[in-house]
């Protein structure tokens, strides 16, 4: 391959720029160049289950939220409408009218999540699908073709995500299945891009429940992978919070600077500074638009519960710093109304508003590590009260 091909190459795979780094902690900034788009890091990235970010269109999350990066889960979408018909139809990009970047999950998490209906083996998992109890399985080589057949521009490894508490002995063995199904992943990838751009890069993920020594093995191990990104899974599955930013610590040091760490499924808006402080620079959560939608607004002051009383007659923005639609235009009295009467308009503005809050904070970290203020910003971010007061 000659340089220009080179470069053409790496255009169209993640690959990762380092803008600036924090002096004191391990927070950095950087560019993930995707072959659907450039994303500033650290990132958050909205949730999209099913292909939709629930309760928002596209043009509300390009246009309004200029969202760059978003999630969607290949479980559900291997069981509904299956990956074989959206590869059909263009891929999940087109699919969706998604122009920008897509990462997709292995499936795994759900997989283990319902426990009773799986069953674990060397070779993969067995389960049953949560939508008619037809038996599948997922091996670490068909969960990189569901995700190729998606054609999403991060795709992951197959993993096994341990609840917590588990033994030690029961996460050795959980990590080291996780680490062959890793190999075994990106030996099929590999096979199957030979000679080809298809323009996705394959992540692998660091387990190893709450043992440090565990996580830093697989850490270790998973980098011999020479990947474009590492992500560190099994995190928020109950754990106390400052245990898992402990396993985030033991395990990024031994990751690569120059590629994107992810941490997945976290977390709570005053839990994001903490772990790009730790090194993140890819985060991802439901919980934005689930607490949208169950009544928990997001804003720089804390939380608002909107159905207490005493936002009744409230004719003030949920938060008046923040820009978004919802803000601009609706009173917290109205919000209010809306969500009693279980009106659908109430899920829309309020998830608008959070992820908006959400992306607020991620360029609030990522200018202040940029300016080299970001310890400051930590510091002052720690004293926010937990809810609006
Ligand atoms: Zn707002």
């Amino acid at each position: 391959m000659d340089r220009q091909e080179c470069l053409s190459y790496l255009r169209n795979v993640a690959t990762f720029e380092l803008v600036a780094e924090c002096k004191e902690t391990r927070a950095r900034a950087g560019l993930l160049h995707t072959a659907h788009g450039t994303v500033e890091t650290p990132v958050f990235m909205p949730v999209g289950t099913q292909g939709t970010v629930k309760g928002l269109t596209q043009r509300d999350l390009a246009d309004e939220l200029d969202v760059r990066i978003l999630l969607a889960n290949t479980y559900h979408l291997y069981l509904r409408p299956g990956h074989e018909l959206i590869r059909r139809m263009g891929g999940l990009h087109q699919f969706m009218s998604w122009p920008r970047a897509i990462l997709t999950d292995s499936g795994g998490y759900q997989v283990f999540s319902l426990s009773g209906l799986r069953k674990i083996t060397d070779g993969g998992v067995t389960f049953q699908s949560h939508l008619d109890g037809d038996r599948h399985v997922f091996t670490p080589e068909s969960t990189v073709d569901v995700q190729m057949a998606l054609g999403s521009d991060v795709m992951m490894v197959l993993d096994e995500c341990p609840e917590y508490p588990v033994s030690h002995e029961y996460a050795r063995e959980s990590m080291e299945r996780t680490l062959a199904w890793a190999r075994a992943a990106f030996l099929h990838f590999r096979g199957k891009i030979a000679g080809q751009n298809t323009g996705q890069s394959l992540f692998p993920i660091v387990q190893g429940s709450m043992f440090p020594d565990l996580r830093r093995q697989c850490a270790e191990q998973v980098v011999a992978l020479e990947a474009d990104g590492y992500a560190i899974g099994g995190l928020s599955v109950g754990e106390p919070r400052p245990l898992s930013l402990e396993m985030v610590e033991a395990t990024e040091p031994v990751l690569p600077s120059t590629r994107p760490r992810y941490a997945m499924g976290v977390g709570m808006p005053e839990e994001l500074p903490e772990y790009v402080a730790r090194g993140i620079d890819l985060m991802d959560c439901v919980l934005p638009s689930r607490n949208a939608r169950n009544g928990c607004l997001f804003t720089s002051q804390g939380r608002v519960i909107i159905k207490h009383t005493r936002y009744k007659d409230d004719p003030r923005p949920v938060d008046e710093a923040c820009g978004c639609y919802t803000c601009r235009t609706y009173s917290r009295a109205y919000l209010r109304h809306l969500f009693q009467a279980g009106e659908i308009s109430y899920a829309v503005l309020a998830t608008r508003h959070n992820i908006h809050r959400y992306l607020d904070i991620m360029r609030e970290i990522r200018h202040a590590i940029v300016l080299g203020q970001f310890p400051k910003y930590l510091k002052a971010v720690r004293t926010v009260p937990v809810e609006v007061e």
